[in-house]
């Protein structure tokens, strides 16, 4: 199984390198995955989601934040 993100379950990629006289060379590019405590659980999350969870708990704290003031 391959290692892949808990939330959005993105995984590697197949990508080519190419040398100055056009030879392919096939390889792997891999997403970036931090481990990550949730809920007293060891979880391989990519960067994207933890920035992405991130900004929706800024979001939600801008929200109440203007529900107090109305
Ligand atoms: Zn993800």
């Amino acid at each position: 199984m391959a290692r892949s993100c808990a939330f959005c379950n993105r995984s590697s990629m197949k990508a080519a390198r190419r040398s100055h006289s056009n030879i392919k060379v096939l390889r792997r590019q891999y997403v970036n995955l931090q481990k990550k405590w949730i809920d007293e659980k060891s979880l391989l999350i990519c960067t994207r989601c933890i920035k992405t969870t991130k900004k929706k708990a800024a979001v939600a704290v801008k929200a109440s934040k203007t529900k107090v003031g109305l």
